[in-house]
């Protein structure tokens, strides 16, 4: 099967007294090519070390991550294919918007030094976060909301082959939240990205994906399609 399959994972961790505590215990899951899936828990339930666990952030103490089949055991996060966005979206600083938008694509992929086509993208990008003529802005100008916009368009320029978001938009306001949700699934849809989004915010979660996973206390609760979710037999 294609796309990403989680195993049977477990995250352990030492915490402050030095005792071996589980920050996820014994998940699985599966995303197909082209889904959005929501991981939605409470703080604390373990979404976050679960994606690292992903991404290759984190060491699994049991289980496996595979990509189309194929065991990520040993490969390297930045040799996985995948896309991170966080909470910050940590934009880099001395780059204007195109700057950073563009900083993925001159190190990847095919074709890395053609510049006609590099600009292409940016811009394209950046018309589909709603940011058309953003190109020379400098970073430091824009709002939070814009700035996690730009954030979006970076990770999505080199078409990782999934997307991490790690609590994307928990740091914008309630009204700004909303709105960028959905441009965010149009976003993901509108350029066939496979993703996995993290929120404790149910709105969000209902709002981005196709199906959604709830997580508490380091355990998979239950994966199923918004209108299902809660309404068991
Ligand atoms: P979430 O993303 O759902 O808020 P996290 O994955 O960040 O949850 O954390 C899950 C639990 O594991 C929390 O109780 C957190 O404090 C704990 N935890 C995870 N990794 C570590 C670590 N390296 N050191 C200490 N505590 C950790
Ligand atoms: P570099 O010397 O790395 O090309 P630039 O700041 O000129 O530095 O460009 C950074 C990225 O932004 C590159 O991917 C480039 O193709 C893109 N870019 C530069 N100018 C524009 C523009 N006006 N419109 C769209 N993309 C642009």
């Amino acid at each position: 099967m294609g796309g990403l399959a989680v195993r049977d994972v477990v995250v352990h961790y030492r915490d402050d007294d030095g005792t071996v505590a589980t920050a996820v215990d014994g998940v699985s899951l599966d995303i197909a090519p082209g889904e959005v899936l929501a991981l939605l828990g409470p703080s604390g339930s373990g979404k976050s070390t679960l994606l690292r666990a992903i991404a290759g952030l984190e060491p699994l103490s049991a289980g496996q991550v595979r990509w189309d089949g194929a065991d990520l055991a040993g490969v390297p996060t930045h040799r996985r294919g995948f896309g991170l966005v966080f909470q910050d979206g940590q934009l880099f600083p001395h780059r204007d918007v195109a700057g950073n938008v563009g900083f993925g694509l001159a190190m990847t992929g095919p074709g890395r030094r053609d510049r006609a086509a590099h600009r292409a993208r940016v811009t394209e990008l950046l018309e589909l976060m709603g940011l058309g003529g953003f190109e020379r802005r400098d970073v430091a100008s824009l709002s939070g909301g814009e700035r996690q916009r730009v954030a979006l368009a970076r990770s999505l320029a080199p078409r990782p082959r999934l997307l991490l978001l790690d609590e994307p938009l928990s740091a914008l306001d309630r009204a700004l939240r909303e709105r960028l949700a959905g441009d965010v699934r149009a976003a993901l849809v509108a350029t066939g990205t496979t993703a996995l989004f993290v929120t404790h915010d149910h709105d969000e979660a209902f709002a981005v994906a196709d199906r959604i996973a709830v997580m508490d206390l380091g355990r998979l609760l239950q994966v199923a399609e918004p209108a299902e979710l809660w309404h068991r037999p």
